[in-house]
């Protein structure tokens, strides 16, 4: 089972470990710890922020430095920029954020907590006092001679339900001789009166029960995500600004001096990284949503025929780099947004999901890819005044490009490197570690003397000296070498570099591999040469 997630992890245990690790290891600590934590709002450590640095730069590397080839066989043309992250307030009323951009939420009447309605149903299955009823619920159900009908809830059941509830087998065994039907929350309506402090929950309604403590919530009422701030000295409303909600409308808002200043004419990327802001109301599940993160975005600009084109062409594109980046393709999914669900403006969308494992048996978003259509520079045409029309100089054409928007999440990228990377297997020395594409992981190398003497350090040193030139490495002579090897695992160090009694005598040390745990023998000459062409990969 070296390779496995353990089997016996449950699934939530299995993303506490991952948080603990983080935290132990310095990937991610929650910000403000001091304080005791801002809600919403993490920090990276030395080891996460390099793993994010890396993922940003090989982002980066596939858009800018050396974009894709086109479905035609010609390189596509993408250039990077940079803009602020406060802009003219009236680019968000261009673009459609100061009016729309809300998520519905509701509050609950009892512990007054806020929550995004579209997340109850999913928070309620994480809810530890939905958990604690789990036996009762199932058991209840068979008593109730019903069946709980939403594929989402029998899943629940099915994980959650296992261990906690005997009665689950049976449940799935005679579904077919249960004659209703009923939702969750019916069934949690059903079963109210008896199991939960909050009789409220019983009311006839067609919300869900307030995944903290159960009790009635309010109708969704809008609520805007967008930050609030003030630049200027006056304290009024005339200084009012937002920090910018994703980074593609500053791209929207520079493109035509990008045109005017670059050789690109469309088919061409716009590329940025950089923070969002956004007040979410229920910022959970680690840094899947937080109300500070950043984005990898880019708005490829194409003639308006062409758009469908594009947009399949972007969406094979980034499912392929994320498969790139050592993500399993079964873990990656291919959502398309049904016409119902898109925004009005969009011709088509699909969102590139991951297997999380907070989300298991279903997805979460990773990137959307978006065929916008004109609609945002046609916005800003009409809010600025300013022409946004592209001229062909060949044929005279005159049009507003259409957009293809592939919109990646760099922090919950990173969350994705960390999930698909943990490893939990008890028979290596430390059984945590992390498998992460040397190209990616924060450092490629640890240099160890098998001992700290006999003069087995200053050669370590020495070869730590000349590779810390080219790579980040690690000198470390100190504890037993299976307890360095165990350090290294964890921080998702792929090799390590051991000088022993051998190489005093014929210049040869050890490269233990991270993944395989199996160490070869090479000369201490070609170590530079090797990681180096190894930790490219
Ligand atoms: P959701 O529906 O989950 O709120 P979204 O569809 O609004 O997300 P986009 O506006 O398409 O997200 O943003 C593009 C990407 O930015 C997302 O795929 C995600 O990776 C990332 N992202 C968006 N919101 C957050 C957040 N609050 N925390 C972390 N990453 C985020």
């Amino acid at each position: 089972m070296s390779d496995n997630k353990s089997n016996n992890t449950t699934e939530t245990s299995l993303m506490s470990r991952i948080v603990s690790l983080c935290k132990r290891r310095g990937f991610i600590y929650p910000a403000s710890e001091i304080y005791g934590g801002l809600n919403g709002f993490w920090d990276f450590g030395p080891l996460g922020t390099q793993l994010k640095n890396n993922l940003r730069d090989a982002w980066w590397k596939s858009m800018v430095e050396c974009p894709p080839i086109g479905p035609d066989g010609k390189p596509l043309s993408i250039v990077g920029i940079d803009t602020s992250i406060i802009q003219h307030p009236k680019t968000w009323e261009a673009s459609g954020h100061v009016g729309g951009f809300s998520d519905p939420m509701q509050t609950c009447r009892v512990c007054k907590k806020l929550f995004r309605a579209d997340h109850i149903e999913d928070m309620l299955r994480e809810a530890p006092w939905v958990i604690d009823l789990a036996e009762t619920l199932v058991v209840s159900a068979y008593d109730l001679n019903v069946t709980v009908c939403t594929d989402k809830v029998i899943n629940w059941l099915q994980r959650k339900g296992k261990k906690l509830a005997p009665g689950l087998a049976a449940l799935k065994e005679q579904k077919p001789e249960f004659n209703k039907s009923i939702t969750f929350l019916e069934l949690l309506n059903a079963l109210a009166y008896k199991t939960t402090p909050h009789s409220t929950l019983h009311t006839p309604h067609s919300l869900l029960p307030c995944p903290n403590c159960g009790g009635d919530l309010t109708e969704p009422r809008q609520f805007n995500l967008m930050f609030e701030s003030r630049v200027g000295p006056v304290e009024d409303d005339s200084g009012k600004v937002y920090l910018r909600p994703e980074t593609a409308q500053g791209i929207f808002l520079q493109y035509k001096n990008v045109l005017d200043t670059s050789r690109v004419k469309p088919p061409f990327g716009v590329a940025q990284v950089g923070k969002s802001f956004r007040n979410e109301v229920t910022p959970r599940n680690f840094v899947f949503r937080t109300r500070e993160f950043e984005q990898m975005e880019m708005e490829f600009f194409v003639p308006p025929e062409d758009g469908m084109k594009w947009y399949e062409f972007w969406v094979q594109e980034r499912l392929r780099w994320w498969e790139e980046q050592g993500v399993a393709k079964n873990k990656l999914y291919r959502h398309e947004i049904a016409d119902e669900d898109r925004a009005f403006y969009s011709a088509a969308t699909a969102d590139i999901e991951y297997l999380y494992p907070f989300t298991d048996p279903n997805f979460g978003e990773l990137e959307g890819v978006a065929y916008r259509t004109d609609y945002d520079l046609t916005q800003h045409q009409k809010f600025s005044g300013v022409n946004l029309e592209y001229i062909d100089q060949e044929t005279k054409n005159r049009y507003i490009p259409h957009v293809i928007e592939p919109a990646s999440g760099l922090t919950r990228g990173v969350l994705v490197l960390l999930c698909e990377g943990y490893r939990y297997d008890e028979q290596r020395a430390s059984p945590e570690w992390l498998k992460i594409k040397p190209s990616l992981a924060p450092i490629k190398a640890g240099i160890f003397p098998l001992v700290n003497k006999d003069g087995m350090p200053e050669v370590a040193e020495k070869l730590y000296m000349d590779l810390r030139k080219s790579m980040i490495c690690q000198f470390d002579a100190k504890q037993s070498i299976g307890k360095r090897y165990a350090r290294m695992d964890e921080a998702g160090t792929p090799f390590c570099v051991t000088i022993d009694g051998d190489t005093l005598k014929d210049s040869t040390v050890t490269i233990r591999n991270r993944d395989t745990a199996q160490q070869e023998r090479v000369s201490i000459d070609t170590v530079k040469e090797y990681l180096n062409v190894k930790c490219k990969m």
